[in-house]
């Protein structure tokens, strides 16, 4: 055979589910509640203050870490709602996306063949950057249905090559939000067993009355070895801007930066800088009614779903519902998302997508971040067609 060929990875690595049906729903010209794009409006500042960088000629590349002003806001923000101060100097640093952060995260702190836990159902793409880094992503259920954490089963988990575990909460696509209580158990295991946990708190702004979002870096004794992702893709609207962060010890902050800086240089500079006037313009009241809309999109899309016989599991947080899918003919997930696109012009992701082969086969993941008169049309679609 000759060397001009595919890497030994690649023929496992294809287009996601979520981006396929996005693709199938564009040229069906249904309603696309699939990816979880969130066309939901930019906030006013931020977006002025973008235009603005662009035009004042703020668009060459930043400090690889990003700029002083953006990581000073990110620092503020977190020491303000978590109560555990953070060097924006030595410890922040604005990614490309949480997407960016991970890459570059598994990339300066694991080795090939590590192994790293992850809960199931998971997000595909954390499965995938660990796949494609040679990591080993093990995968522990939660309990069915409830989600709950299973001890036992993370526990038995555990080899002498695991070096971390990721947690996504809230998390898509099963709207889990880790309890403190949980995390605390967690956090105890992942000391005794000297582990880094990786965090992935992107929807730390979507939480639904009787939750609490409570981030593991500020659980006694964790926040030297937790990598705290998160992002603005979801709370200012603005999944095409690629602009994240993650905040880590300085130990590990600084390489992980220059490995993000082989991937990406830096994040989009104008971006960076309309970012720090949301962070540092925007107030409280602006986050609460952010839960408050997505709380009643929530209870639009639930009840749609139960009228159409695809019973809901009402997520705790972020925007995704996992719905079972059972009456829709097909063998598969995959395909019940195509029958239920036919008739009725609405996209949704196959379960599996979020599981390990043959198991979320009765299942299709809503995304509800949606314009409300876009949601309501897909509501009343289910519901009719
Ligand atoms: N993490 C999770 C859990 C997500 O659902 C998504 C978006 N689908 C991302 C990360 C992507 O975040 P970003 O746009 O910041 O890369």
């Amino acid at each position: 055979m000759g060397h001009l060929q595919l890497s030994e990875l690649a023929p496992r690595v294809l287009q996601s589910e979520i981006r396929a049906m996005s693709v199938a729903c564009d040229a069906a010209s249904g309603i696309n509640l699939a990816q979880g794009v969130c066309d939901t409006d930019v906030p006013e500042p931020v977006a002025a203050a973008a235009k603005t960088a662009i035009d004042t000629g703020l668009n060459i590349y930043t400090r690889l870490d990003g700029i002083e002003r953006l990581r000073t806001a990110i620092a503020k923000d977190f020491s303000r709602r978590h109560g555990i101060a953070v060097d924006a100097e030595r410890e922040v640093l604005v990614t490309s996306g949480a997407t960016g952060a991970l890459h570059a995260t598994v990339m300066a702190l694991l080795n090939p063949d590590d192994e790293v836990i992850l809960f199931e159902p998971f997000y595909g793409y954390h499965v995938g950057t660990l796949k494609s880094l040679r990591v080993q992503p093990v995968i522990v259920p939660l309990e069915d249905a409830t989600w709950a954490l299973d001890m036992d089963a993370l526990r038995s988990a555990i080899t002498s090559k695991t070096r971390a575990l990721l947690i996504n909460t809230p998390s898509n696509p099963c709207g889990k939000v880790f309890t403190r209580a949980e995390l605390e158990k967690i956090a105890v295991l992942a000391q005794e067993h000297d582990l880094f946990v990786f965090t992935d708190e992107i929807y730390e702004h979507f939480v639904y009355p009787g939750h609490e979002h409570v981030s593991m870096a500020t659980l006694k004794g964790m926040r030297e070895r937790t990598i705290v992702m998160s992002g603005f893709s979801k709370t200012f609207s603005i999944t095409g801007w690629r602009v994240g962060y993650l905040i880590a010890d300085a130990k590990w902050a600084g390489s992980i930066g220059y490995f993000h800086d082989l991937m990406f240089v830096c994040a989009p500079s104008p971006f960076q800088y309309a970012v720090a006037t949301g962070l540092e313009e925007l107030p409280a009241s602006f986050y609460r009614e952010l839960a408050t809309a997505h709380e009643v999109k929530r209870g639009m899309l639930v009840s749609a779903l139960h009228d159409a016989g695809l019973t809901p599991h009402v997520p705790d947080g972020a925007y995704y519902i996992l719905a079972d899918a059972s009456s829709i003919p097909g063998s598969t997930a995959a395909e019940k998302a195509r029958t239920l696109l036919k008739r009725t012009g609405v996209a949704a992701v196959a379960g599996s997508a979020f599981f390990r082969a043959g198991y979320g086969e009765n299942l299709l993941r809503f995304c509800f971040a949606k314009k409300d008169e876009d949601l309501r049309k897909a509501c009343e679609w289910l519901r009719e067609r």
